[in-house]
C-alpha cells in the first residue's frame, strides 16, 4: 500500500495529521504533492507576497520530507475544478491506493475535496480526510440543544475543556526505505503574482522559523496582556503568516501555552490571553462552517444589509493609501502596504475608521485586506471585518465607534509607532498626534505635507450611528 499527501495549507513535517496517518497506513512507501492553482489564488484575492511565503514554504517543506525520502511532486492547475482529475491521476501513476488530506473549511475548498473524491473513487483510489487546521474541530463544539454557539464567551468555556480533553499532537513520522520517484523542482515565480515587493526579510520560510518564533514568544508570553495592544513593541507572537500555511500547528501553539500555564497554577495572564487568541481562530472557523453565507459576502446579521454602506472611492483611496489625515489609521494601512502584515490592534482601528467613520462598505476593507496580507485568511478576515463593522456575530455594539486620536493616545502614546510609519510627522510633538486641533496647528506651523481630515470626526460618525439606528 503507497499513500499520496495532498499538502494545502499544512506545510509541515511535525504534527501533520494527514501525513502522519499516510505514513501510518503505508507498507509501500508514501508520496506528496502540492498543486499550485495560480487562477483561483486570484480568484480568492491572495496577496502576492501570501504567495510567495507560500511557494518557499513548499520548498522548504520539500527538502525536510526529501530527508525522509518522501519525494514531493508539484503539478499545476489553473483552479480546483481541474483538481479531480490531477489528483485522480497523480495516485494512479504512482501507485497510491489513498489519498490522504487535512481538511480545509472554506467552501470552494470543501467542494473542490468532494469533487477529487469523487474522482479518486471512480479510479479505484480512497479519500481519507483529517481535522488538523484548527485545535478543536469546527461542528465539535454546540449548545445543549445541538445548536452552533454564536457568542465566543460561551463557546470559549467549553473549548477550553474540549481542547484539554480530546486534543493530542501526533508523532513525527520516521524515514522510509528510498521509492523509485524523484521530487519536483518547486519554481521561482507565479504567473499572475509579482514577488519583487515582498519583504521577504520579515517572513523567512519553514518550521524551523516558525518553532523559533514560537521559543521566542514563550520567554515574553507572560507581558502578552499587556504588550500586545503596543503597535511600536514586538508584543505578540507574529505567528499569523506561519499559522495561515501551516508551517506550525494550532495545537502546538495552544500546548506551549497551556504548558506555561499549568507550570504558573494558572496564574499567567499573559498565556490565558494568547490561548484566548488562538480561541478566536477556532471560533471564526467554527462560524464560518456553521454558517458560510458569512464567507460569500453576506452579514451574519442579515438586516444590517440595510445599512446604506458607501462606495466611494476617493475616500476608499484615502483610506489605502494610508492619506486620510488621522495618523493611527494612516500609521496601520502604510504598515500593510510596506510589510504584508498588520497589528491587530490597528487591524481593528483601520477597519472600524473605514466602515463606521467613512460608513463604508466592509466588503470592500475585506478584498483589500485580502489582497495585502501575507497571513490573509477568509475566517478570521472575515470575522475582523463583521466584527469591526458590527454586521458580524458577537461583534462590537454599534454605538461602540473608536475614536482613532484616544486609540492612539493610549496605544502609542508616544507616537513612535506613527512617526516610524508617517516619517513626515517626525516634527509634530506627541501631543499633537492625538488631538485633531493641535495636529492641524502643529502641521501649518511647522510647514508640514500631510493630507486634511478625510472626513470630520464627528460628523462620520454621527452619519454611522444614525445608518445603524434606523435599522429594523
Ligand atoms: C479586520 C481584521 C482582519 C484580520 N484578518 C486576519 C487574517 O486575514 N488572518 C489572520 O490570521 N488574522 C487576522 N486578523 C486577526 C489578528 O489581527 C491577527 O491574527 C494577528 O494580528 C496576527 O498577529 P500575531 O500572529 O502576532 O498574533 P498573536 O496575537 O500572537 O495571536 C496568535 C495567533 O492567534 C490567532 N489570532 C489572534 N487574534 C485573532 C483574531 N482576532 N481572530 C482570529 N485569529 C486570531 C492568529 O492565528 C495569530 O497568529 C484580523 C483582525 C481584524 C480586526
Amino acid at each position: 500500500m503507497r499513500s499520496l499527501v495532498w499538502f494545502r495549507r499544512d506545510l509541515r513535517i511535525a504534527d501533520n495529521t494527514a501525513l502522519f496517518e499516510a505514513a501510518r497506513h503505508a507498507d509501500d512507501g508514501v508520496v506528496g504533492v502540492f498543486l499550485i492553482t495560480p487562477e483561483q489564488w486570484q480568484k480568492h484575492d491572495d496577496a502576492s507576497c501570501k504567495v510567495k511565503f507560500l511557494i518557499e514554504n513548499v520548498r522548504t517543506l520539500s527538502d525536510r520530507l526529501a530527508e525522509l525520502n518522501i519525494p514531493l511532486l508539484i503539478r499545476t492547475c489553473h483552479d480546483f475544478q481541474e483538481a479531480p482529475a490531477c489528483i485522480s491521476k497523480l495516485a494512479s501513476e504512482t501507485g497510491c491506493d489513498t489519498v490522504y488530506i487535512n481538511r480545509e473549511y472554506e467552501v470552494n475548498e470543501s467542494k473542490r475535496d468532494d469533487n477529487v473524491s469523487l474522482a479518486c473513487e471512480q479510479a479505484g483510489v480512497a479519500m481519507r480526510r483529517f481535522h488538523d487546521r484548527t485545535i478543536v474541530p469546527p461542528k465539535a463544539i454546540s449548545t445543549k440543544e445541538g445548536r452552533f454557539y454564536s457568542v465566543f464567551t460561551p463557546y470559549r468555556k467549553v473549548w477550553d475543556l474540549t481542547a484539554r480533553e480530546t486534543v493530542e499532537t501526533t508523532p513525527d513520522p520516521e524515514q522510509q526505505p528510498v521509492i523509485a520517484i524523484g521530487r519536483d523542482p518547486v519554481p521561482e515565480s507565479i504567473t499572475g503574482f509579482d514577488f519583487s515587493n515582498a519583504r521577504s526579510d520579515l517572513w523567512p520560510p519553514g518550521e524551523d522559523e516558525a518553532q523559533r518564533r514560537l521559543d521566542r514568544f514563550s520567554e515574553s508570553i507572560s507581558a502578552y496582556n499587556v504588550e500586545r495592544d503596543i503597535p511600536s513593541v514586538r508584543g505578540t507572537s507574529l505567528l499569523s503568516p506561519y499559522l495561515n500555511v501551516g508551517v506550525i500547528s494550532a495545537r502546538q501553539c495552544f500546548f506551549r501555552a497551556d504548558q506555561i500555564l499549568e507550570s504558573s497554577a494558572g496564574e499567567n495572564e499573559g498565556a490565558k490571553t494568547w490561548i484566548s487568541e488562538l480561541t478566536w481562530r477556532d471560533f471564526y472557523n467554527h462560524v464560518m462552517v456553521a454558517c458560510p453565507r458569512v464567507s460569500m459576502h453576506h452579514p451574519f446579521k442579515p438586516k444590517t444589509n440595510q445599512i446604506p454602506w458607501r462606495t466611494d472611492q476617493s475616500d476608499f483611496e484615502a483610506w489605502k493609501t494610508g492619506t486620510t489625515g488621522y495618523p493611527i489609521v494612516d500609521a496601520g494601512m502604510r504598515q500593510l502596504n510596506q510589510t504584508g502584515w498588520m497589528h491587530n490592534r490597528l487591524r481593528m482601528v483601520t477597519a472600524m475608521f473605514l466602515t463606521k467613520n467613512l460608513l463604508v462598505d466592509w466588503r470592500w476593507g475585506e478584498k483589500y485586506f485580502m489582497s495585502r496580507l501575507i497571513d490573509g485568511d477568509l475566517s478570521a478576515n472575515n470575522g475582523g471585518w463583521q466584527w469591526s463593522a458590527s454586521t458580524g456575530t458577537d461583534s462590537v455594539p454599534y454605538f461602540r465607534i473608536f475614536n482613532p486620536f484616544s486609540q492612539s493616545k493610549r496605544f502609542d502614546p508616544d507616537g513612535l509607532f506613527i512617526r516610524k510609519m508617517c516619517p513626515e510627522l517626525k516634527r509634530v510633538p506627541a501631543k499633537a498626534l492625538h488631538d485633531p486641533a493641535k495636529l492641524s496647528d502643529a502641521i501649518a506651523s511647522l510647514g508640514i505635507d500631510y493630507p486634511n481630515f478625510v472626513v470630520d470626526y464627528k460628523a462620520g460618525r454621527e452619519r454611522a450611528l444614525s445608518a445603524f439606528k434606523s435599522l429594523k
